[in-house]
């Protein structure tokens, strides 16, 4: 499979899911991931059916955000599959220069930028994709900054929580709506010390959240 395929076709009408799926099976991951940033990688599974759902509903066309975007998952599939403009917010400098080589790698343009979501002013942003921390290593609520970040900044916003999480997320969200929640088996890779098993799978929720 030639990786460097961008340029060459127009790969936002060619590109299968499962195309896309395994381009960013092959990215490079977290070097070491602090558990501090719950820096998970989305699998590539995932990160395929989040950025697909978006496609199919028009959601690529304007400028796209992934906030946290830790080594580009998310952000490097929405430029592959022909978002306008790409935006990549990650705080960890090692994640970030991770995510630049991936994009590079790739021949993909993703503007990426070093920052809080918490204090980032992002203007012209359509729609945000992200996997915020769940905020497990320190009680819950570590999406919050991410989901008050997103609200105040897109369109429309694509985020995947923990299972469960609906009913505090339609509230939390007002008065955006939650207009899609898919249920969906995310394989949790062994990456920190405390996990004991390999490949844990846990059940995530899928949001589309409508806002203006
Ligand atoms: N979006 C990536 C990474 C998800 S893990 C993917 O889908 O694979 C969550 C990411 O959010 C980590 O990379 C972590 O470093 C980053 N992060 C955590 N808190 C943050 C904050 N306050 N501001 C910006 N990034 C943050």
């Amino acid at each position: 499979m030639g990786l460097g395929l961008s340029g060459v076709l127009p790969l936002s009408t060619t590109m299968k899911k499962r195309k896309l799926e395994m381009i960013l099976e092959r990215l490079e991951g977290f070097s070491s991931p602090k558990p501090s940033l719950e820096q998970y990688q989305t699998p590539a599974t995932i990160a395929s059916e989040l950025l697909y759902s978006a496609l199919l509903r028009g959601d690529l066309e304007g400028t796209v955000c992934d906030l946290g975007c830790g080594t580009g998952v998310l952000a490097i599939g929405a430029a592959l599959l022909g978002a306008r403009a790409v935006v990549g917010l990650e705080m960890d400098p090692s994640a970030l220069r991770i995510a630049r080589e991936n994009a590079r790698r790739l021949g993909v343009e993703v503007h990426f930028v070093r920052g809080d979501v918490a204090t980032v002013a992002l203007r012209g942003v359509a729609t945000v994709v992200m996997n915020p921390p769940f905020g497990a290593q320190r009680g819950s609520g570590g999406d919050r900054a991410f989901l008050r970040k997103a609200m105040e900044t897109a369109e429309v916003i694509y985020s995947i929580h923990n299972a469960g999480s609906e009913g505090f997320i339609r509230r939390f969200v007002e008065p955006c709506k939650v207009e899609d929640v898919k249920k969906i088996p995310f394989p949790l890779r062994r990456s920190f010390k405390f996990h004991s098993r390999d490949v844990k799978i846990i059940e995530v929720e899928l949001y589309r959240i409508f806002c203006r």
